[in-house]
């Protein structure tokens, strides 16, 4: 972009632009993603929605390319391409709570902390992701899971209704009596369809929940997956539990003699009566006496922001996603191999439940296509060390190949990696996928919003 336009599109706007001279464009181009290095043309800060809407049509009038950065949390690096103009919404970070209707307003640059924290004074939330400066924006868009999901659904099955700015500049409002095609498609969708300058949820009874860790070292993973592929789906919807393989952080409440451990196990959230959080989450014996077992309660932000200190920004990512209605003897193979190979400290493979609440909203209510799986997985690469890149993405890629045969063939979209093809999408989208690039066709029939796990517009 030359230095004229640069001029003109800050003007355009009432937020900061920042160029690439700019001594604020180093920190402004960076994401959560440090594997990601891409060079915009342009960061756009905006302030607000009018100032989205200037940027779109800015963009669009120019014939640049644009992307849009809610929680920057993506790890394909979705938010940020090279050449392109990124809409930075970090400045649209608020929540209003209204405790008498029990919802909330959140902006489209909100950390999903922000939003914990505003709805935790009401004792209500949302079921949402489960490290705590991940963008609502992006994990709303493409479904949203994490400890409430049993519970209570996907974070979409929330969502009450939708600002959008669209491609042509307009301000749009999408729920289930305005555009509701839009509002179908933005719930799975991914970021397709526009920018959401504000998103409206139903705020669930939430405050104080049952946490629990219980960890096996990771060469009982078959006994541990055998037993856990029964008990949970059978379990009070009150209990979650995601499996995860991992090494042990060197941090409380793990004794030291497992830290640096490679082990198995899993984390649990209780939301059924405080009384009877000993017994819901006393140690299981099903696999045989767990290595360390922890259970307590607490209040839901605190679990909320359990794994933030493991995860700070500035980690070096890989992952690759694949959703399950079975644990298959064959899966439990593949699990054992590459959980007793855990490359680096910080890589794992999570295995999130979606059964529940989730598995009773229709299959074509929303354009999350895998109502019928049980769990949602992802195997992630991570390491601070970019010398390291290539072994945790060789790691996370040959694990994904060896599973995705026993898997149901697509990977929720916020869940796939760098370099996964547009079969994957059409995959994870299944046969909501022509609904879907019907709905972009009318919406967004230039493919202004393509820095996403693309749905290209239908043809005429
Ligand atoms: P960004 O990189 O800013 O955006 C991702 C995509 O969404 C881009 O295409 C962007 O254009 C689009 N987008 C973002 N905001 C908007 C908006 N307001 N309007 C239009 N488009 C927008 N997911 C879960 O479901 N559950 C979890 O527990 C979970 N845990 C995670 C933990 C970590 C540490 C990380 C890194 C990710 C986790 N995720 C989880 C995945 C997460 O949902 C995705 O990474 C998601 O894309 C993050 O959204 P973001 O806004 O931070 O990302």
């Amino acid at each position: 972009m030359d230095g004229t336009t640069l001029e003109q599109l800050r003007s355009a706007l009432r937020g900061p632009v920042i160029g690439p001279r700019d001594p604020e464009y180093p920190e402004a181009r960076t994401i959560y993603n440090a594997m990601i290095h891409r060079r915009p043309a342009a960061v756009a800060r905006c302030a607000d929605a009018a100032d989205v809407m200037a940027a779109v049509d800015f963009v669009r009038d120019h014939g640049l390319e644009l992307a849009v950065r809610g929680g920057g949390h993506s790890g394909a690096g979705l938010c940020v391409l090279d050449d392109a103009v990124t809409l930075d919404l970090s400045p649209l970070r608020w929540v209003r709570v209204d405790p008498v209707a029990r919802t909330a307003r959140v902006g489209g640059g909100s950390q999903l902390g922000d939003l914990d924290h505003a709805a935790h004074a009401f004792g209500l939330g949302v079921p949402a992701g489960i490290v705590s400066t991940t963008g609502v924006g992006g994990l709303t868009l493409g479904g949203g899971h994490g400890h409430l999901t049993r519970k209570y659904g996907l974070t979409v099955d929330s969502l009450v209704g939708a600002d959008v700015v669209l491609a042509d500049g307009s301000f749009v409002t999408a729920s289930a009596t305005e555009h509701p095609d839009l509002f179908w498609a933005l719930r799975g969708g991914g970021g397709n369809f526009g920018v959401v300058t504000s998103f409206n949820f139903q705020l669930r009874p939430v405050h104080t929940v049952g946490v629990g860790v219980t960890l096996w070292p990771v060469d009982q993973a078959r006994e541990v997956l055998e037993w856990y592929r029964d008990f949970l789906p059978a379990a009070s919807e009150d209990l979650s539990g995601f499996f995860a393989q991992l090494v042990v952080p060197p941090a409380p409440p793990f004794p030291e003699d497992i830290h640096g451990h490679k082990m198995c196990g899993v984390v649990w959230c209780w939301t059924g009566d405080l009384g009877a959080v000993e017994t819901a989450l006393a140690p299981p014996d099903g696999p045989g006496a767990p290595t360390f077992h922890f259970a307590a309660p607490m209040p839901y932000p605190a679990l909320q922001t359990m794994f933030d200190g493991l995860m700070p920004p500035g980690l070096q990512w890989y992952w690759r996603g694949a959703f399950f209605d079975r644990i298959s003897d064959d899966a439990i193979g593949v699990h054992l191999k590459y959980g007793e190979n855990i490359p680096t400290d910080l890589s794992t493979m999570h295995l999130y439940p979606v059964d529940g609440a989730a598995a009773r909203v229709g299959g074509d209510d929303t354009a999350w296509a895998y109502r019928d799986a049980v769990w949602s997985g992802v195997i992630a690469g991570i390491d601070p060390d970019p010398d390291n890149a290539a072994i945790i993405k060789e790691w996370a890629v040959d694990y994904w190949e060896e599973l995705h045969p026993h898997s149901m063939g697509g990977a929720y979209v916020n869940f796939m990696g760098v370099g996964e093809g547009h079969d994957r999408v059409r995959a994870t989208y299944r046969d909501h996928y022509d609904r879907l690039a019907s709905v972009k066709r009318t919406y967004d029939p230039g493919n202004l919003f393509h820095a996403n796990q693309n749905v290209t517009p239908a043809g005429p």
